[in-house]
């Protein structure tokens, strides 16, 4: 299961928090395709990802390309790559982007699944992230993609905000799951260099949320999911069965993907590439033929790292025969030795796999350095 990820570099203004690459240079939008069209007919040649069966537009905000621009942009897909396979094509969009026209061109050119970046329904909370858009417009773009005939929604929120107590989480919660949703990603608010929630921390206007109020959170986030029918099935994503998102599922099962754009990764063949991450340059390496990304070939010792932070992030957790599978006996012995130091009340008790609970997943940062070579 291959996937292909197209990275949209324009965002009309920053968020507080985003460490993420983007520009404000809607005026560029062409000239990107452009580039685009190019780096997507290069790649086609790379025989592993021929045949693609999930497409997923991240960004950025896609949704401030318009639908001709989208259907472009497929169309050069579909032209260099055989997508007769493919069984989603996801597209990440913002509330403030999500009319009923909007959607519904969307829905015709063969978008099947809509993840909304919803990340507060709390006014004060979306004005103190910098987002454009506010609560009303934030359920009104749900209401609107059912209504254009979307039946794959996910909403994205964040948690772990000072001014958002446990209590106003929960009720967050409750709404979303009674919204037509099947599928939700939460993230920790994380106060990361070059924001300005980072500076805003620096000089004490912004404090950041204690241990004991994140880890309430994130366990309500288990709970009320569950009471909704909703499985937690990676750390940060909750799904109804039959919903979770194969781009990333794959992507954590350690298939191989493609990606296009400025700071794109790509995988495939113990290879991992990425391109430039700014877009004049990605722009105008393209055009003049030069290089526009570099490429490590990965070591083993690379890869098993890489397969603990993503496995270990999933309630599939590790199966010790795929682990000797991919790695051989060493590692196996290397890693169930390593495995034995890490407090029993952390991991759920299996001969066969280790897999974290969500005491575990909670710091499964520590766990998972404690395990990597
Ligand atoms: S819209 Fe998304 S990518 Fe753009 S600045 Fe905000 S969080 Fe970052």
């Amino acid at each position: 299961l291959a996937g292909l990820y197209v990275h949209i570099p324009f965002c009309v203004s920053k968020c507080s928090y985003c460490d993420f690459y983007s520009t404000a240079s809607l005026g560029l939008i062409d000239n990107f395709i452009h580039a685009l069209s190019k780096e997507i007919c290069f790649k086609s040649e790379i025989q592993d990802l021929r045949k693609p069966e999930t497409i997923y537009f991240g960004g950025g905000t896609p949704s401030v390309l318009t639908i001709s621009q989208i259907e472009e942009i497929l169309n050069l897909l579909a032209k260099n790559f055989d997508i007769n396979n493919v069984k989603e094509i996801s597209f990440e969009a913002n509330p403030e982007n999500l009319s009923l026209e909007y959607l519904k061109g969307l829905k015709s050119i063969g978008v099947n699944r809509i993840s909304i970046g919803i990340q507060s329904l709390r006014d004060d909370t979306l004005k103190y992230l910098r987002r454009r858009h506010n609560s009303r417009k934030a359920l009104e773009s749900v209401m609107n993609a059912e209504k254009a005939g979307f039946e794959n929604i996910c909403a994205d929120l964040i948690y772990g905000i000072s001014n958002l107590n446990s209590f106003k989480w929960g009720e967050d919660l409750e709404t979303v799951f009674k919204l037509p949703v099947k599928h939700l990603s939460a993230y920790h608010l994380s106060v990361e260099q070059n924001t300005l929630l980072f500076r805003q921390v620096q000089k004490k206007q912004y404090s950041v949320t204690d241990e004991e109020h994140s880890r309430e959170q994130f366990f309500a986030l288990n709970n009320i999911s569950e009471k909704y029918g909703f499985k937690h099935y990676e750390i940060s994503n909750l799904a109804l069965s039959g919903y979770q998102s194969l781009h990333n599922s794959a992507y954590w099962d350690e298939k191989p993907y493609l990606g296009f754009g400025p700071s794109a990764h790509s995988y495939y063949a113990n290879t991992r590439t990425w391109n430039v991450g700014k877009l004049n340059e990605y722009i105008s390496k393209i055009k003049n033929n030069q290089k526009f990304f570099e490429q490590e070939n990965l070591k083993t010792e690379h890869r098993f790292n890489e397969y603990l932070l993503k496995r270990l992030r999933t309630s599939n957790g590790i199966k010790y025969s795929d682990l000797q599978h991919l790695f051989g006996d060493r590692l196996l012995e290397y890693f169930k030795d390593r495995v034995s130091g890490i407090a029993p009340h952390l991991y759920r008790p299996d001969n066969q796999h280790l897999t974290l609970n969500l005491s575990g997943w909670f710091i499964s940062d520590y766990i998972i350095s404690e395990l990597m070579i």
